[in-house]
């Protein structure tokens, strides 16, 4: 009877403990439901770090470094980079509505802009010190954290598809200089020469930072080169319907580079990193730093064994971590949930998303 007569204490207490849970959300912005996007914010000191939007399926990113400018930048030029962005999500967004999975999404997306020749990838690569072209490439899959990835590559035309086929075809992670050429040859992929990666743009690039660097190598690449690079280096990270994760990069590397030099981007835990349930990442830019600061897998492990959302973690890497190490660039990272998060410390990074309901956002211009 005791008992029974204070019965009443318990929805009184349940009443208090849902009024005291719901106190923090009350000065607290409402949150977006999937689907939604929300304008990239750039948070100053202490401030909580926003994601760049939510409900996201796959993102490409094309590279951090200079940035375009609003106002020397004409149509035609921000509508070329536009498109190329776009085009790389539509042909991910195709693999996905037809039932790949976000593998086969992220190379997809990468492919097209190694085809670009606006980007430091595939067609449109920089060019080493010695005027010659060497490409990385990587991929991960989350589900199982396989990897692949092709280093110094000199004939293949999509240094992504031979990565993914190291993955799914050897007991490697990664092959560089020409075992990993005649590798590709034998898989079947198509070769070219190395001019078929020549752009004007890159060679002006390559005439700028040995002029700056008065005409020979310097051990830091001149300069320029290091400080200034030019955007381009290309990435993808998807989740699909499984809510697998997967991630891609590839690039040309940065212009002068030594021949041989290898940079982060065919780095599994530097420019790239995919495991499920955390995060799949992209990185960009200063790759001698992401490698030594284990960029992508670092904003993993933040989550998996610090309890941060992808928004901190990727910031905190970013912005902090590898800016202590004297780096800037930028990653995009994509939760299971479809939080993308993408900061960059340098001038600006061009990026952009595809969310579950078909909108296709992309950035070129800083702060866009
Ligand atoms: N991270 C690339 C590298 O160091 C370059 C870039 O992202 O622009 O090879």
């Amino acid at each position: 009877m005791r008992v029974r007569s204070r019965l009443w204490i318990v929805p009184v207490l349940a009443a208090l403990v849902a009024v005291v849970a719901a106190l923090p959300a009350l000065s607290q912005p409402a949150a977006e439901p999937a689907g939604t996007t929300s304008v990239a914010v750039r948070p100053g000191r202490g401030a909580p770090p926003r994601p760049e939007a939510t409900g996201v399926v796959l993102a490409v990113h094309g590279g951090a470094g200079t940035a375009l400018r609003r106002e020397d930048t004409g149509a035609r030029t921000e509508k070329a980079y536009r498109d190329g962005l776009a085009g790389a999500l539509r042909a991910g967004q195709k693999v996905l509505r037809d039932g790949g999975g976000s593998v086969a999404a992220v190379e997809a997306a990468v492919r097209v802009l190694e085809d670009d020749p606006l980007f430091n990838a595939g067609r449109g690569a920089v060019f080493t010190e010695d005027a010659g072209h060497e490409l990385d490439a990587s991929v991960m899959r989350g589900s199982d954290q396989a990897a692949g990835a092709v280093a110094g590559v000199r004939h293949v035309r999509n240094p992504v598809s031979a990565a993914r086929l190291v993955m799914e075809r050897t007991p490697h992670v990664l092959l560089a200089g020409q075992g990993a050429d005649d590798f590709a040859v034998r898989n079947g992929l198509p070769a070219v020469t190395q001019d078929y990666f020549w752009t004007q743009a890159r060679w002006d690039s390559l005439m700028e930072a040995k002029g700056h660097s008065g005409g020979g190598r310097t051990p830091a690449m001149g300069a320029k080169a290091v400080g200034e690079a030019a955007m381009g280096t290309v990435g993808a990270v998807a989740v699909d319907r499984g809510r697998d994760l997967a991630a891609a990069t590839s690039t040309g590397g940065m212009t002068n580079k030594m021949a041989g030099r290898v940079g982060d981007s065919p780095v599994v835990g530097a420019g790239t990193y995919a495991k499920n349930g955390t995060v799949a990442a992209s990185a960009t830019g200063h790759g001698e730093v992401f490698l030594r600061g284990a960029a992508t897998a670092t904003i993993s492990h933040l989550m998996e064994f610090g309890g941060r959302d992808v928004a901190s973690a990727a910031r905190e890497v970013v912005h902090e971590r590898l800016a202590a190490l004297g780096g800037t660039g930028g990653v995009i990272a994509l939760d299971p949930q479809g939080v993308l998060a993408a900061p960059y410390s340098s001038e600006g990074m061009l990026y952009g998303y595809l969310t579950a309901g078909g909108e296709v956002v992309t950035k070129v211009f800083p702060g866009e």
